[in-house]
């Protein structure tokens, strides 16, 4: 037999949890019988079950309610709804509530357990078919840079379920007040469903030795990102370099890492991925005009601009907007060295990449 499988049951009738728990057990199962309903959340972090069974009424609480309990947690787990009638109303609401399987008490012991196992089987081998979520850190010079660069990209990876990180490195003091630009940078992350670490380096300064490349490097080690993007070399604008020079140098372990086009690229500036942002445009305009008080002063900002760009570096990609990359490097070999276990070479974006 595979692993055993782990079944929570909510349920608080003792006599019925017990005789579930006999049958189950009796098959090799792994059951935890809860009578009190208010641990059915803790019960999901702590035994992480493939199958949950609970009644569909108890004292204060639903068979419903338990549900969605449990698929908070962790959704898409498969819950069975007990109940003592054969009643329609019970029924077409357990339904409604995506309840997976629905049993009539008296069980019987060879329908629970032909359920519980087709159950079980279904659901992990669903979850051996999700991708690991990626950690994906986005580094810019200045609050914007990134949403400029890859808000559209970096949005895909939200929906995906990946984990995002924003490291913008000065607060944009010489174009806006600090403390309005603070807020807008975030505002945008929040927008994003993203983490931001905000530094405080002094804009039109900033180098790529230190303290830059340490603030670097010190993130990367405590997040350990599998995905990278930062600005190009080909940048007019001196921060942008630096900040590219220090950040390949401090995500050299990093297993992708590629190059954003900012509002200050040049024109060798030369992409060789164009990832697609169908879908996400609408979205990213609302990130990058988050940063308001720049909205007024840089066309870039414009929803026409970003647009017009996305919709022009389309025509090296697939759909009707892209956002372009310089890759840098994307092989799957690196992260086994620092200890992670090797991804393989995986596409972003939903995931529509073309070279
Ligand atoms: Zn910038």
């Amino acid at each position: 037999m595979t692993e055993p499988y782990r079944v929570v049951v909510v349920e608080d009738d003792p006599d019925v949890a017990f005789y579930i728990k006999t049958i189950l057990t009796k098959q090799g199962c792994i059951v935890q019988t809860f009578t009190d309903p208010s641990f059915a959340q803790q019960a999901m972090r702590l035994y992480e079950p493939d199958v949950v069974i609970t009644d569909i009424e108890m004292p204060g609480i639903t068979g419903i309610q338990v549900i969605e309990l449990v698929r908070e947690v962790r959704p898409g787990t498969p819950v069975v709804v007990m109940t003592a009638h054969v009643s329609v109303d019970y029924a077409v609401e357990a339904l409604r509530a995506n309840a997976n399987e629905f049993l009539t008490k008296p069980i019987s012991s060879s329908e629970l357990i032909a359920v519980v196992g087709r159950l079980a089987e279904e659901f992990r081998a669903a979850k051996a078919n999700i991708p690991d979520p990626e950690v994906v850190l986005a580094i810019g010079a200045h609050p914007d840079d990134v949403e400029i660069g890859v808000g559209g990209i970096l949005l895909s990876h939200r929906a995906a379920g990946d984990e995002v990180h924003i490291l913008t490195l000065s607060r944009g003091g010489r174009s806006g007040h600090v403390s309005e630009r603070q807020a807008e940078a975030f505002m945008a992350a929040e927008l994003l469903g993203a983490r931001l670490h905000l530094e405080d380096l002094p804009e039109t300064e900033i180098g790529e030795n230190e303290p830059t490349l340490g603030i670097i490097e010190r993130l990367v080690s405590d997040i350990r990102p599998t995905v990278v993007y930062v600005h190009s070399e080909h940048d007019m604008h001196q921060d942008h370099r630096a900040v590219n020079k220090a950040a390949l140098l401090a995500t050299r372990a990093v297993r992708s890492v590629s190059c954003y086009q900012s509002a200050s690229a040049t024109v060798d500036f030369r992409p060789n991925r164009f990832v697609n942002i169908d879908g996400w445009l609408e979205q990213k305009v609302q990130l990058v005009q988050a940063h308001r008080s720049q909205v007024a002063v840089s066309r870039y900002h414009s929803a026409e601009f970003l647009e017009a760009t996305a919709r022009y570096w389309a025509r090296f990609g697939e759909g009707a907007t892209c956002e372009p990359l310089e890759i840098v490097r994307d092989s799957g070999d690196l992260s086994t060295a620092s200890g992670e276990t090797a991804r393989g070479q995986r596409d972003v974006s939903a995931r529509q990449l073309s070279q």
